[in-house]
């Protein structure tokens, strides 16, 4: 591997500033890097020129002494965030031909920040699924047991597939229901699911507007820190955005959590769990104790409605926001002797079986018979999530849980579609209320799969996350590196 794969975005940072190498230098690492892991298949598109123009100007920046925040990193964009002049598909079919005019915000904001783009990464078909397998171009895989073709997870696969294989220093996720925590448990690495409204999501292709958001994917919990620290903040070009300053994350390490109490749920001990990760769980909780904590048993008695409940919102939504392809405005048109024979030819075509079934269950749960009986009375029964949430923070200051009931699957494994949708069973829950979460890699399984840990939080306690997060990372002391990594 070479030498300056080694670096994590944090110690990059400081190294860069030094003048020990120059973001050229770091950036060209990255480029060979991507090449040597290019049957993972992480990456639909990448930049070179524009990468290497960057990196340039960040090295001029360094030089001139005006360094910023993420000055010459250079990160990989999950695919569902558009980028200016680039190609931007989602992962899907009928935005093949798609060049946004605009850059999404939070892209914008890691740029404004130094950091330096490397292309964009696969995931699943409009952020929809678990398993990265749903997208158009084809699955990525996962770096760990490459012989094995285990799946990266998903939706952001290709983002933790490239941060676990040192072909991205970080990249960006969207999560919906789990999308960068489940992807980071079965790569190994970080993933930050920030409060609803933390980031905004202007920019980023729509799945379920009330349920996306942006976060960071990145080596360690310190890189989240800096990674966040530049994608958050208020927008006044998203509505739900949060007009709330966030303290610099970067202080919020090695805080330790000394007399605070971390909740456990009884429900994220269910049937299904492997007994691996079971074990990580009960270590991770003696971990905490050690270090100062109080640990609560709690009860979140609404978690067994927590996928019925998505399963309905997230549809609907998504039915909704995927109207606006109908090869008119947006992406590839397939012709037909009349309109509605063109909307059923561009829409028949351009859109893969996962999000066909997603347009067609939203579009039953929205329909006029129907609506109450599900869509609003998902609606009532989320609000049940959220106050068991509510009411157990009046308790306790965090809640750790697995973060999946078990580590990676092999791709191809799971054919039926509810099997799929049980996979996000730990990550889904706190989505629905809006919540920030983390996951983090504890250890390898029988089978040298890594497990990942989930911390959740208050709203908008990404501060309390990050320093917890990091007592359990610094106990942890998860050094794998996948053997599927750039070498
Ligand atoms: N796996 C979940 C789904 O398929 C979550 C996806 C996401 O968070 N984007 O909906």
């Amino acid at each position: 591997m070479s030498d300056l794969l080694k670096f994590n975005l944090l110690q990059a940072e400081k190294a860069i500033k030094n003048k020990e190498f120059t973001s050229v230098e770091l950036t060209n690492a990255y480029i060979k890097a991507i090449d040597d892991t290019y049957s993972l298949g992480a990456y639909l598109e990448t930049v070179k020129e524009k990468s290497l123009d960057m990196a340039l100007k960040s090295d001029k920046n360094i030089a001139d002494g005006v360094a910023r925040p993420l000055e010459g990193l250079p990160i990989g964009v999950k695919d569902m965030f558009c980028t200016k002049g680039i190609k931007t598909t989602a992962s899907s079919k009928i935005l093949d031909n798609f060049y946004p005019t605009y850059e999404s915000t939070v892209t914008q904001k890691l740029w404004d920040d130094g950091a330096v783009m490397l292309g964009k990464l696969s995931c699943d078909e409009f952020a929809m699924g678990s398993s990265n397998e749903t997208a158009a171009k084809g699955n990525v895989k996962n770096p760990w047991l490459l012989d094995k073709q285990v799946s990266p997870g998903g939706s952001s696969g290709g983002s933790a597939s490239a941060v676990a294989s040192r072909s991205a220093l970080a990249a960006t996720g969207t999560d919906t229901g789990g999308s960068i925590r489940q992807p980071a448990a079965f790569c190994g690495i970080t993933g930050l699911k920030p409060t609803y409204g933390r980031c905004s999501r202007w920019g980023i292709v729509a799945f379920s507007s009330s349920l996306d958001q942006a976060g960071p994917l990145t080596r360690t919990v310190g890189d989240s820190a800096l990674m966040l620290n530049s994608m958050a903040g208020y927008d006044k070009k998203d509505s739900t955005s949060a007009d709330l300053k966030m303290p610099d994350l970067i202080d919020c390490l090695d805080k330790g959590v000394k007399g605070k109490k971390i909740g456990i749920p009884k429900e994220y001990t269910q049937d299904g769990i492997s007994n691996d990760i079971i074990k990580f769980f009960e270590t991770s909780i003696n971990w905490l104790k050690d270090a100062g904590a109080e640990i609560v048993p709690v009860s979140l008695p609404h978690t067994k409605y927590a996928l019925p409940v998505y399963y309905i919102i997230a549809p609907a939504e998504a039915s909704s926001n995927l109207a606006r392809y109908d090869g008119v405005r947006f992406g590839v048109r397939k012709e037909g002797q009349s309109l509605d024979e063109m909307y059923e030819l561009t829409r028949g075509n351009g859109f893969g079986e996962e999000v066909k079934r997603r347009i067609m269950i939203g579009t039953y749960v929205l329909s006029s018979g129907y609506y109450d009986a599900y869509y609003l009375k998902a609606q009532k029964v989320r609000r049940l999530i959220k106050q068991d949430f509510d009411n157990v923070f009046e308790k306790v200051d965090f809640l750790l849980t697995p973060s999946t009931p078990t580590t990676a699957f092999s791709l191809g494994e799971k054919q039926d579609p509810l099997t799929m949708y049980l996979n996000d069973i730990f990550t889904v829950p706190a989505s629905l209320a809006g919540l920030p979460g983390i996951s983090l890699p504890v250890g390898l399984d029988k089978s040298g799969l890594p497990i990942g840990m989930q911390l959740i939080a208050r709203a908008f306690d990404e501060p309390g996350l990050i320093s917890t997060a990091q007592v359990i990372e610094n106990y942890a002391e998860f050094n794998f590196i996948a053997d599927g990594a750039a070498k």
